[in-house]
């Protein structure tokens, strides 16, 4: 008899998440049957949604916004790069609590480096943003050698990440005025809300590649602006389908081809 395994992605909002779209899509090259759904929590409930996941099976689950810090409390032990990023999207069901860990570092250096050819190392690179996502991608970039500046809206936030992975500080609404930055990254959780918002303002050229972890139109203002200013530009969808892939071979042993998962999310977007 074949068990159907259940696993899901957990945030709010999320009826527009493409994870379980991505997973079945994965699923479906190695013939696993898999009950992937969206389930939308607040942070209060959260806790307790999880606990009957649990109990009704649930092998494995995804963590989103607003729920990733949360995510690392509630598990009774987290992965070095989860812990550092102090960040959760992946939870592994194992006796009776859970594993929890971070793939979204990971599947942003994949994406730079298999997709778009960009090779981090000895690169100077600009992160605006100090939350969950922003941390992981620091923690890999630096990993990966590049020349860290942070700029957060809360400056504290930035100083605590900079402290942690050796990096530098600028204002939020600094004017920097230096050779262009070879990558800007744009990890603020800004376009997702309806105010229009501000960051430094900072030497972009050609040569720069600017990258929002967003997708649609919660990139499409930090997209633009770096447009303008003749940067090649690219989102978060394929950094969403390596991380994807991570967390996948983490619960299933198998990694999955994610350049035809990214090319059907691509046609449709
Ligand atoms: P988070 O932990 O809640 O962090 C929020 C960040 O956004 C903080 O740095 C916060 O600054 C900043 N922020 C929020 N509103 C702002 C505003 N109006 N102006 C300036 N800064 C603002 O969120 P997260 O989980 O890191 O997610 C950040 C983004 O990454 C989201 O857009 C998310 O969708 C995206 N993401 C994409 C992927 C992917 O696979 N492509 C994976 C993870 C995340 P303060 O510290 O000042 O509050």
């Amino acid at each position: 008899m074949t068990t159907t395994l259940r696993y899901a992605v957990f945030g709010q909002p999320i009826a527009h998440s493409l994870s379980p779209r991505i997973h079945a899509m994965f699923a479906a090259q190695f013939g696993i049957a898999l009950d992937y759904r969206a389930i939308e929590s607040s942070l209060d409930a959260f806790a307790s949604t999880l606990d009957a996941f649990a109990r009704e099976g649930g092998a494995g689950a995804n963590v989103t916004l607003p729920l990733k810090q949360e995510a690392a409390r509630l598990c009774t032990e987290v992965t070095d790069r989860a812990r550092r990023a102090d960040s959760v999207n992946t939870l592994i069901r194992g006796g009776d609590g859970w594993r929890g860990d971070s793939t979204d570092g990971v599947g942003f250096i994949r994406d730079l480096r298999d997709r778009h050819h960009f090779e981090p190392h000895g690169k100077r690179a600009l992160l605006l943003g100090a939350g969950g996502a922003a941390r992981a991608v620091a923690f890999a970039l630096v990993e990966a050698d590049a020349a860290l500046t942070i700029a957060n809206r809360t400056r504290e936030r930035a100083e605590r990440l900079a402290d942690a992975t050796r990096s530098q500080v600028i204002d939020w609404n600094a004017s920097v005025d230096a050779d262009a930055f070879d990558l800007v990254v744009h990890a603020t959780a800004a376009g997702h809300g309806d105010a229009s918002f501000e960051w430094p303002t900072v030497p972009i050229d050609a040569h720069t590649l600017a990258c929002d972890l967003s997708y649609g139109a919660a990139a499409a203002p930090f997209l633009a602006r770096a447009q303008a200013a003749g940067a090649r530009t690219i989102d978060g969808l394929g950094m969403l389908v390596e991380q994807a892939a991570e967390s996948f071979a983490i619960w299933h042993g198998k990694t999955p081809a994610t350049d035809p998962v990214y090319a059907a999310l691509r046609a449709t977007r």
